[in-house]
């Protein structure tokens, strides 16, 4: 399949590295001419150079096949994209299996039982309640599979860009970041900008049109975005890429105090969210900075436990030209179904409504018939 943009199915070299990739540019140009449905979707978005459709990336590791089995060697890495002007009819209803009321009902009980902090931190904002993949208290897993009520799926909203091993993508110079900036070139390069110079398709109705795209989101789990944008993530002394003041409250008061010098750090789990203190454009700039300048293994080890991030200089983080088009201040989602849903709010409020049902003398099995009913 050719298109004005090239081949539907392209290779580009990350590091040493062919990856073959599903070109976007080819693939919106040949949807919107052989698919009516993409066409009606993408037809009337007004767009402009001044306000350009935004794009969605999204990526995860997937693992297809047995999750415990010895090795697992079929991992694999997948980035998709989207228009997020598609709207959230389109873009969200995938595969989601659950009941709206009795999420309801576990979310108001959350509130009452585990803390106000939680709810306070999701109602303000996805970013304030990624502190709670940290929360211990989140980590209690009841199994929900009884309680399912189907939606609508609309996969065919979002696009595949790339597919590859994880031992592959492991074994590229800045590893997933220098994934996630091969990606990105697709869209911004020095021969085609889609920012600029836009996109012309020829709709499936015969007329033409022309387009123009920026990055508006790169949304992922918690583990995806510290390995994109180079960040240290849970584990590090400074869990959050998007606070410039969070501190892992696992590690020693010692090891925080040599970070903290003017006494502004808060622990990953503090309630008072006014006390964030968020990264910037020129906070970044700064660290990268300081990353860069020579020093011995050793130093730059421990500089970058202290920052809280990784020296990649091939990855996104050390690209100017794709960091103006999507860097974490901007353009970091965390994926919310990851927030409230795996292993966090949503499990602990569940495991307190079943708790609470089963004083009340009602079971699992009569919970599984009402919703079933
Ligand atoms: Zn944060």
């Amino acid at each position: 399949m050719v298109t004005p943009y090239g081949k539907l199915h392209q290779e580009v070299e990350v590091g040493r590295t062919k990856v073959e990739v599903q070109h976007p540019m080819a693939m919106l140009y040949h949807m919107c001419r052989v698919s009516k449905g993409v066409s009606e979707l993408m037809k009337p978005l007004p767009n402009s150079p001044a306000s350009p459709l935004r794009i969605i990336i999204y990526a995860d590791e997937v693992l297809p096949g047995n999750p415990l089995a010895v090795t697992t060697e079929r991992k694999l890495w997948v980035f998709y994209w989207s228009v997020l002007e598609f709207g959230a009819s389109v873009l969200s209803h995938e595969d989601i299996h659950t009941c709206v009321v009795f999420v309801f009902c576990c979310i108001v009980l959350c509130v009452v039982r585990v803390g106000l902090f939680h709810a306070a931190a999701c109602a303000r904002s996805l970013h304030v309640g990624n502190h709670l993949l940290l929360c211990a208290c989140c980590r209690i897993h009841v199994p929900c599979s009884m309680l399912h009520i189907p939606f609508h799926a609309y996969q065919e909203a979002w696009f595949e860009v790339v597919i590859l091993r994880s031992v592959t993508v492991r074994a590229l110079q800045g590893g997933v970041s220098a994934l996630l900036a091969a990606v990105l070139k697709l869209f911004f390069n020095t021969d085609h900008d889609a920012s600029l110079g836009g996109i012309g398709v020829e709709h499936y109705d015969g007329t033409r049109a022309h387009m123009w795209l920026d990055i508006g989101i790169v949304i992922a789990d918690e583990a995806a975005q510290n390995m994109m944008f180079s960040a240290k993530g849970a584990g590090g002394l400074k869990p959050c890429l998007l606070c410039a003041n969070v501190f892992n409250s696992k590690y020693r008061a010692e090891a925080r105090e040599v970070s903290d010098i003017g006494g502004w750090s808060v622990e990953h789990h503090d309630p008072d969210h006014t006390k964030l203190v968020f990264h910037t454009a020129a906070t970044l700039q700064v660290i990268r900075g300081r990353l860069s300048a020579p020093m011995t293994k050793a130093a730059t080890d421990a500089l970058q436990t202290r920052l809280g991030w990784n020296y990649e200089p091939h990855g996104l983080m050390w690209n100017d030209t794709l960091l103006k088009h999507a860097n974490p201040v901007d353009h970091c989602l965390y994926d919310w179904m990851h927030v409230l849903f795996v292993s966090v709010v949503f499990n602990i409020a569940l495991f307190l409504v079943m708790y609470a049902f089963k004083g009340l003398g009602i079971t699992m099995q009569i919970v599984h018939d009402y919703v079933a009913a």
